[in-house]
């Protein structure tokens, strides 16, 4: 029998303060499996550029790739058409928004230019380009009045996973239960550390606080995240054979682009400015890089980053990736390295437990109690950073404080370090 396969993209799909996108997709596939056969060979969860001005949450956006028999394709569409009918008729019901809903659903038969996902992932993307540029493909899309959606769903599926993709185990919760307290043991949460280690993010050491579990009142009961599927699985098991926990309606397993830092590229310069510090204590200065002035920013929540930042004078060579924020013109700063500092002075040489003074312009130095002279130098010392947490001479906020696309220092040293050399 001869099948057809569909690459399906959906996005913008969420309340601010209920819904998920990743639901959706579940149910958008539940809704088909229910009624024809389909064999799903991947789910996908791809994040989508942080600064996006219309993002709900952490800006994803869902795929997936499928395939059906060739004589159910009439009733595929029809199917779609009615799961999106319903799914616009859900979101008018949606309390009012400063940003309302926006879906769309793409169903393509062919794969899209993996340049959608680069651009959505590293900057804004103009949706009448976007428009434009998808025109060119064999798609059927689906919206309501607003088309916003078509930019995350395009790139969901314009993504070509990579050696940098990882997995996330997603479980949702039981519909009586959303809106309520997560039942969740953080001694088990802990314990999936240890117990699966191709597990990673399941708790944030420096606050013992669990990282699984989303904080607002979404379907999402918890995520696993892991380099490998098979390792998720067993992990979700575990965690629902236990009766403290509370059990899920349905879970499943995406790749994602998560923790890839596709959304940055590593920059260095040269520190040109003090640092200067604001109120809520967030620290910036001026670096020169590729024959321009940049101005970094480091927030509180930062921590390590912020610690490093504030240790720099002008001179300091560093190395950094960020976002630029078009609001402050700005990049904040995610990872940041010290690869080669100046001297840090303290004071002229002492003599009689003072420090001996300048005479004047081409002078020497002299003591002012014994009259001793010298020639003139510093003392100085090397920066002090032991007491910042850094990993191979990189500091990164801890890990609640992070994106979800930004790369764990320990999954990437070596790029980070060719960078510098
Ligand atoms: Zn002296």
């Amino acid at each position: 029998m001869d099948n057809i396969r569909f690459f399906v993209g959906i996005d913008d799909t969420d309340h601010l303060e209920e819904g998920c996108t990743t639901d959706k997709m579940n149910n958008f596939i539940n809704h088909i499996i229910n009624n024809i056969s389909i064999t799903i060979s991947e789910r996908r969860l791809v994040r989508l550029w942080p600064f996006a001005s219309r993002r709900t949450r952490g800006n994803a956006a869902l795929s997936a790739i499928l395939e059906i028999h060739k004589e159910d394709e009439k009733i595929f569409f029809d199917l779609s058409e009615d799961w999106f009918k319903n799914l616009l008729l859900e979101i008018s019901k949606h309390p009012p928004s400063e940003i309302p809903a926006s879906p769309a659903l793409i169903i393509s038969k062919s794969v899209l230019s993996e340049d959608f996902y680069w651009e959505t992932v590293t900057g804004h993307v103009d949706i009448n380009t976007r428009l434009i540029e998808i025109e060119k493909y064999n798609c059927k899309i689906y919206t309501g009045k607003n088309n916003w959606g078509i930019i995350g769903a395009s790139a969901a599926i314009a993504w070509i996973p990579n050696k940098n993709s990882t997995w996330e185990l997603i479980a949702w919760r039981k519909p009586t239960m959303i809106g309520q307290k997560r039942i969740l043991d953080l001694k088990k949460v802990t314990d999936l550390d240890s117990r699966f280690l191709d597990t990673f993010l399941n708790r944030d050491p420096t606050k013992n606080r669990g990282l699984i579990s989303p904080r607002t009142p979404c379907p999402v009961l918890y995520g696993i995240r892991g380099s490998s599927y098979a390792t998720l699985k067993k992990a979700h098991i575990w965690l629902q054979s236990n009766l403290d926990f509370e059990q899920c309606s349905d879970y499943k397993i995406h790749r994602t682009n998560q923790l890839s830092d596709d959304h940055v590229s590593p920059l260095n310069g040269t520190v040109v400015s003090k640092i200067s510090i604001s109120k809520g204590a967030h620290s910036s200065l001026s670096v020169f890089s590729n024959g321009r002035n940049i101005t970094l920013i480091a927030f509180n929540e930062g921590g390590p980053v912020n610690k490093l930042l504030r240790s720099l004078v002008p001179g300091d060579m560093i190395s950094w990736t960020g976002l630029f924020s078009p609001i402050d013109n700005s990049i904040h700063l995610e990872k940041l390295s010290l690869y080669d500092s100046v001297p840090r002075i303290l004071h002229r040489p002492l003599c009689c437990y003072t420090s001996m003074k300048s005479a004047g312009n081409q002078q020497s130095l002299r003591c002012s109690k014994c009259n001793n002279k010298s020639i003139k130098y510093w003392v100085a010392k090397d920066v002090v950073t032991n007491h910042i947490k850094m990993v191979n001479n990189w500091a990164e906020p801890s890990p609640s404080n992070r994106r979800h696309l930004s790369k764990p220092l320990e999954f990437e040293i070596p790029l980070l370090n060719n960078l510098i050399s």
